[in-house]
């Protein structure tokens, strides 16, 4: 199908408003599905009408005048049958519309009435003046729309769509029949102009057959662009890396401590992927502290022994460099080059660096996404490890894949995946999972604390040091201003500085020099600060044992992973850990549900579950920053048995009826491919 497919006229003018809604093609009208319906109908008098629920009157204008204070506004009094007055009032409005409600006008009007400050009155209702045209049959569908395309218009193309369109389904009607589902034709047509016999209420309802045939289309869609891409995945080339141990092995001698059952089965599992002819691509999950850097820096040995380069992204500064420096000690005393590669990296360093990646005399490279811009080049990259895979944007992840197609991908997330997001978005990803923490750990203990009892928190911090223990005082997110965050974190200091003169009392925030923040961190790791505030800069990675409290003001700001990500900061050595939420009244619904999350959960798979039920699946998949809606009519929650559904059929249909599977991929994916599998 071309770009612009319409076996009807739409001009030029029409089909470049359209290819804004990404409509370029019959199917794509047909589509369009409707946000909502409004009722035409019938009539209700004003009399009867409740508030708050959307009502179309007819009545008479009897008065209009223009109002300039408070703001210039259009008032249009008019009354119906029933002898009720009702006000219509317009801010923004146009001499035609003036027109159209002059006195003596019988208009109708659809809206929701309110009581206002004139008395009863509807705010920008749609109005009709056809009213010789008699009543709608049916509910009027809403569309999404843009600029210089109206709802008849939209409505006019959508008809001559569905009129034009082919009675050609995608999937058999034998198959249809035992899914229990209508033919798309049959659901398009319902939807885009529903019997009157439903209402509003039902349509809505995504139960309706016609909803759920989309729905699962949609879900079927994905299913198989991810099999695809999977068996894509297994079909192309990569090195096989196995080492002779002569690295790894030293490097678990020199750790000091053994690796859990669990760390030693997810490096097997990592082991086995490696060694094989086609890319890795594997998410290693656990929860915070449960030691997931050991077992990306044994893969990482891995590939090195095999003579390969080996990448890591971490998606912070900070995290990116604790990471170098642990790399740094494990790998550079065995004669290994490892470098260092961020946004902040001067020139000079960065040529150096670049050379050494491109003529491969530099094995590690660690950094931000700066590794993936596009003048750097590998010599013989083998193994890429992306830290935080979640909390990269899609454009991000895109570059990167750009970038190595060809070699093994290992992702780490202390976010576990959600099983519905597993099952969709994330198919094509094996998972190795870190189910045990290191042995030593004590539970941490939780309390959510109202901000106005600060200074009990205050004696809290002085008796944890007192016992020799260190403290982590989180300052609050402020999202509009990193100078206000920065002043917040300042003023933070000197107030603890004054209410605890006896401490020494350290400052680590974002905009400082990734030396300062180095220097920082190493006099906490020593001991010698023994309270260490910061910015949310700690969030990810930070590892030191003897911090035994976390102090998070204006908790209720922050979303569930990071409040987790946090507090699992503490709890890392023997002793006993607490964190202490700071919230701030009033509190939304939402921070409510959130705080009431972290407080009675511990278990970040849980937690992870419980954010995905709040937030809608957007947020993980990095959706937000591409803007990339990822489905339009199912939803993984609640569409659940249908996915089940889409994902058992996808690999018969994949095996058995290959004509199906591309003609279905066709008419759902066309533009959304690339972005599906990132
Ligand atoms: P995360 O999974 O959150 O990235 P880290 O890899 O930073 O966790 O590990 C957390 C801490 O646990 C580190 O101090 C690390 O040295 C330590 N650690 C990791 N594995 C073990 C183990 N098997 N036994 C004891 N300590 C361990
Ligand atoms: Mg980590």
């Amino acid at each position: 199908m071309s770009t612009a497919d319409f076996p009807f006229p739409v001009s030029t003018a029409t089909q470049a408003k359209l290819a804004k809604l990404n409509i370029n093609n019959i199917w794509d009208l047909a589509l369009h599905l409707p946000l909502r319906y409004e009722d035409e109908t019938h009539i209700t008098p004003i009399a009867d009408a409740r508030a708050g629920i959307p009502v179309q009157i007819e009545a008479t204008v009897i008065h209009q005048q223009i109002q300039f204070r408070p703001r210039k506004q259009l008032i249009v009094q008019v009354q119906d049958l029933s002898g009720h007055v009702l006000y219509l009032r317009f801010i923004h409005f146009y001499p035609s519309q003036q027109k159209q409600l002059a006195e003596g006008k019988v208009i109708r009007a659809l809206g929701e009435i309110r009581h206002g400050f004139f008395g009863d009155e509807m705010v920008h209702p749609k109005i009709r003046t056809d009213i010789e045209q008699g009543l709608s049959e049916s509910l009027t569908p809403v569309y999404p729309t843009v600029n210089g395309l109206n709802q008849p218009a939209l409505r006019r193309l959508i008809q001559a769509a569905l009129k034009h369109l082919p009675d050609d389904d995608t999937l058999p009607d034998e198959l249809l029949q035992q899914l229990h589902l209508p033919p798309l034709l049959q659901s398009l047509k319902f939807l885009h102009s529903p019997p009157p016999e439903y209402s509003i209420q039902d349509l809505h309802q995504g139960t309706l057959p016609a909803w759920q045939r989309l729905k699962f289309d949609e879900l079927l869609a994905q299913q198989l662009s991810m099999r695809l891409a999977r068996q894509q995945r297994l079909k192309g080339h990569a090195a096989a890396l196995s080492g002779n141990g002569h690295i790894s092995k030293l490097l678990q001698t020199n750790l000091g401590f053994a690796l859990t059952s669990a760390q030693q089965r997810a490096i097997n599992e990592i082991k086995t992927d490696l060694a094989q002819t086609h890319p890795m691509h594997r998410l290693l999950q656990g929860d915070v502290g449960s030691g997931k850097t050991i077992v990306c820096a044994l893969a990482a040995a891995i590939a090195v022994e095999a003579g390969f380069q080996v990448a890591i992204m971490a998606p912070t500064e900070i995290l990116a460099e604790q990471h170098y420096l642990k790399f740094q000690q494990w790998f550079a005393s065995q004669g290994i080059t490892v470098g260092w590669l961020s946004g902040s990296v001067r020139k000079k360093a960065r040529e150096k660096t670049k050379t050494e990646l491109a003529n491969g005399t530099m094995q590690l490279a660690v950094g931000t996404h700066a590794l993936f811009q596009e003048d750097i080049s590998f010599h013989n990259l083998g193994l890429v490890i992306v830290d935080e895979q979640h909390r990269f944007g899609v454009a991000q992840r895109l570059a990167l894949k750009n970038k190595g197609s060809d070699v093994h991908q290992l992702m780490m997330s202390a976010t576990p995946i959600p099983r519905t997001l597993a099952m969709s978005f994330f198919a094509d990803l094996d998972v190795s999972v870190i189910d045990e923490l290191p042995p030593g750990r004590t539970p941490i203990v939780t309390r959510l604390v109202n901000s106005t009892r600060r200074q009990e928190v205050e004696k809290l911090v002085q008796h944890t040091c007192i016992q020799g223990r260190q403290v982590y005082w989180v300052c609050p997110l402020i999202e509009e201003s990193e100078t206000l965050q920065l002043q917040t974190a300042v003023d933070t200091v000197a107030q603890l500085q004054l209410a605890l003169p006896q401490l020494n009392i350290g400052l680590i925030h974002g905009r400082m020099k990734s030396t300062e923040k180095a220097e920082v961190m190493a006099a906490f790791a020593a001991g010698t600060i023994q309270v260490l505030v910061a910015t949310t800069v700690i969030e990810v990675g930070v590892d030191v044992p003897n911090a035994s409290l976390m102090v998070i003001e204006h908790a209720e700001r922050m979303g569930l992973a990071q409040l987790h990500q946090l507090r699992g900061r503490v709890g890392r050595g023997s002793a006993a850990s607490r964190c202490v939420l700071l919230f701030s009244e009033p509190l939304s619904d939402l921070a409510k549900a959130r705080l009431k999350v972290i407080y009675e959960n511990t278990d970040g798979f849980e937690i992870a579950r419980q954010d995905l039920n709040i937030r809608g699946p957007g947020e993980f998949l990095g959706a937000r920053q591409s803007g990339v809606p990822m489905l339009r009519f199912a939803n993984l929650e609640e569409d659940l048995p249908l996915l089940e559904k889409a994902r058992n059929l996808a690999p018969l249909l994949i095996n058995q009826q290959p004509q199906v599977v591309r003609k279905h991929l066709q008419r759902w994916l066309a533009q959304r491919a690339a972005y599906l599998g990132v």
